[in-house]
């Protein structure tokens, strides 16, 4: 396998970082720099807007649906560059490009492709995801939210939802969300789920931040109540909302991963700031060495895994748990390679000075690094995948299998 850029992506490479380097500082956060959400919400509709009209927005996504046609190694490239700016570009965005995107031009319709992803590439419309609920994360077809028709309703009328979502990130700036409810509970579990698209200034639909440990509000409490839904926002037939997850989740987890050399960042960090014993640098320290030599060990384990997964998807071959093997390093090396950062920062690291940026984005990282863990599929449930498909290893115990979902 060649890591090297063929001569047509070297072009691209080239193309892409020219037109970064005029466009990408002005909408770069300075060093340290934190945005109110609302702020962070305009500035990222505002770089994406930027891109489209550079052709550098869904660069995978085909002409005829706005995107630019291009391939994954060169969304891949683009991403790598446009990973050396610090711009903002939260989930509102992400889950749009990743997820909405992603979902719609495999389940959605003409007329849904025209009317949602030219807007969503322009950075006029973004989406939330509304899966998770209070009793169904990790056993996501355990939702209870209800999708129902009126008595006495014909095909094509419109639907009415009732549950509570939960975790939904972002959805308090989401102009749309990615709603999965159950619409029939006499089927089993995975079966008797629709998806739909939900305008969230519809009646009905309460959004309420949830404070976190870090003092920001990313996630949200979603309430529906008598929602109305028209059956033209049903994302494809109805009982084909597992499938529609699995599309969302299977970009979700590709997606996971950092593109950035963040060992090497880590080493500049410490060389700068790392007070070690007897007035000399944290990095003579052969336990810190050995440890960030093991990181960097994985980090680029992880790098080649990455390359073979996108290799698998531009083949359209299956790259079964492989994206679960890369999310799962991913999140473990990274927390520990944060936390040793905070360690050899001591108490700087805790209550870091109002101007000291990198060590405030250092806390900050670490805190977030711990969701990371969990969001996207937990360690335990990437495991039990791992095992499974790769290992070969019994099954996990599934007594509700088959069993219809009101007897369970
Ligand atoms: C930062 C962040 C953002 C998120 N954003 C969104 C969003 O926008 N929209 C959305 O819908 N959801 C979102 N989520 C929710 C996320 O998908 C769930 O948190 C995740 O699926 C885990 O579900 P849970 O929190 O209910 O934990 P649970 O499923 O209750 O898991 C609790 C613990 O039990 C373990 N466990 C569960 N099942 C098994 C098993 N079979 N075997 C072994 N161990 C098991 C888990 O690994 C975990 O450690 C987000 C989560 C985070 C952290």
């Amino acid at each position: 396998m060649d890591f090297n850029d063929t001569p047509e992506e070297a072009a691209f490479r080239a193309e892409a970082r020219a037109w970064l380097a005029a466009h990408a500082p002005a909408h770069a956060l300075r060093e340290g720099e934190r945005l109110e959400d609302a702020e962070e919400a305009r500035r990222g509709r505002a770089w994406q807007r930027a891109l489209y009209d550079g052709g550098f927005a869904g660069i995978t996504l085909p002409r005829e649906l706005g995107g630019r046609g291009g391939t994954v190694i060169e969304a891949v490239v683009f991403h790598e560059e446009e990973s050396r700016y610090n711009i903002p570009k939260g989930p509102y965005i992400t889950i749009g490009l990743g997820m909405a995107l992603h979902v719609l031009a495999h389940h959605g319709s003409p007329e849904q492709k025209a009317r949602y992803c030219e807007p969503t590439l322009k950075g006029e419309m973004t989406w939330c995801q509304l899966f998770s609920e209070p009793s169904a994360g990790s056993d996501l077809a355990n939702l209870r939210t209800k999708a129902a028709k009126e008595e006495g309703a014909r095909e094509g009328d419109e639907w009415v939802v009732n549950g509570q979502k939960v975790w939904s990130s972002w959805a308090h700036h989401a102009d749309w969300g990615l709603l999965v409810a159950r619409h029939d509970p006499s089927l089993p579990k995975h079966k008797g789920l629709s998806f739909f698209l939900v305008d969230m200034k519809t009646p009905g639909v309460e959004t309420r931040p949830i404070r976190q440990i870090s003092g920001a509000s990313d996630f949200n409490e979603t309430f529906l109540t008598d929602v109305r839904i028209p059956d033209a926002n049903r994302l494809g037939k109805v009982g084909d909302g597992w499938a529609c997850c699995m599309t969302v989740l299977s970009s979700e987890r590709i997606g996971s991963g950092s593109p950035r050399e963040a060992v090497q960042e880590m080493v500049e960090y410490i060389r700068r700031t790392g007070r070690g014993a007897d007035g000399g640098n944290a990095l003579d320290s052969a336990a810190n060495r050995v440890a960030l030599a093991q990181a960097l060990a994985e980090e680029r384990g992880e790098k080649y895994l990455a390359a073979r997964l996108r290799t698998m998807i531009s083949r359209g071959e299956d790259p079964g748990a492989m994206a679960a093997m890369i999310k799962l390093a991913y999140a473990g090396r990274n927390q520990k390679m944060l936390g040793l950062g905070m360690e050899v920062r001591g108490l700087d690291a805790l209550a870091a000075a109002p101007d000291a940026g990198d060590t405030l984005g250092l806390h900050y990282e670490y805190i977030w690094s711990t969701v990371m863990r969990i969001a996207g599929g937990a360690d335990e449930v990437l495991r039990n995948q791992i095992a499974e498909r790769v290992l070969g290893m019994p099954g996990d115990w599934r007594p509700d299998k088959n069993v219809p979902f009101d007897q369970l």
